[in-house]
């Protein structure tokens, strides 16, 4: 069997296009998300009616203690070798800058980065230890190129890209790859408030992308194909950027 993979935010839109990937590709997936039990429930369905193995992790991954609790109980269970990890769970709390309230730069900064922290920190060592890892971080354009109205959402995903390239060269040599993905727009409840019609003239593709066209992508990097690539920053956006 494939090693367990761990997918954060993965109740909803991209993540749960992750998780259900990550199942296809024969990986039984721990299914992380904050709040949303119902969505959860839908997605551990459709993986286990296509004949995959899931089980929901709820979590809040901003949560040092609760997420650290967690992913302790995950990794007791030692006939479970978590081997992928995509952090995913993010939130967006757009405003212009003069309005950004500090409650909204710290929601999207802790879950982005401390997130990231706190989900993957303790699972690299067991990685390093069997010699094969994949830790796949969900990034943005934003993070690319910054955009306004998101200076926290910028800041936050341009410093998911910082932790990708430092933590590639850390562990390169051990069997663990690390890269991010940078989406456009994704048709996700994230940007069900997005003028889309505005949004639509500036991609080149003139379209918006899907949730599964970013899971292909994770899926290649959490594969035996990917291992030569690390520290990467791809971008998945319809020519946007
Ligand atoms: P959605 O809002 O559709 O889903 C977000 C998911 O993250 C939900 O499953 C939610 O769980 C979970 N989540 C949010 N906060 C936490 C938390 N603190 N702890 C655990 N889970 C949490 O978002 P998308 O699918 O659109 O976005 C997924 C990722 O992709 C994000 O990181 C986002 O920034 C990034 N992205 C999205 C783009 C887009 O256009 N959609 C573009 C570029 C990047 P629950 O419902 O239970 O709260």
């Amino acid at each position: 069997m494939k090693p367990w993979a761990l997918v954060t935010g993965g109740s909803r839109g991209i993540g749960a296009a992750i998780a259900r990937a990550l199942a296809r590709a024969g990986h039984p997936v721990y299914l992380n998300f904050r709040s949303n039990a119902a969505a959860a429930d839908e997605v551990l369905r459709a993986i286990r009616e296509a004949g995959g193995t899931a089980e929901p992790c709820p979590f809040d991954v901003a949560d040092a203690a609760a997420a650290g609790e967690a992913v302790d109980r995950l990794l007791a269970d030692e006939s479970r070798p978590i081997g992928v990890v995509v952090n995913n769970a993010g939130v967006a709390a757009d405003a212009a800058f003069p309005a950004l309230e500090r409650d909204a730069w710290e929601r999207v900064t802790r879950t982005t980065l401390d997130g990231f922290y706190n989900v993957t920190r303790p699972l690299v060592m067991p990685m390093v230890r069997r010699r094969w890892g994949r830790i796949i971080n969900i990034s943005s354009v934003s993070g690319v190129t910054g955009n306004r109205g998101q200076v926290n959402y910028s800041a936050a995903k341009a410093g998911l890209i910082g932790a990708t390239r430092a933590l590639a060269q850390e562990l390169a040599h051990r069997g663990v790859t690390v890269n991010a993905i940078a989406p456009g727009l994704i048709e996700t409840d994230m940007i069900s408030e997005a003028p889309i019609e505005t949004i639509l003239k500036l991609i080149p593709m003139r379209r918006l992308g899907r949730p599964d066209e970013v899971a292909a992508l994770a899926a290649y990097l959490a594969s035996e194909d990917s291992a030569y690539v690390t520290g990467q920053v791809i971008g998945i956006n319809g020519g946007l950027a």
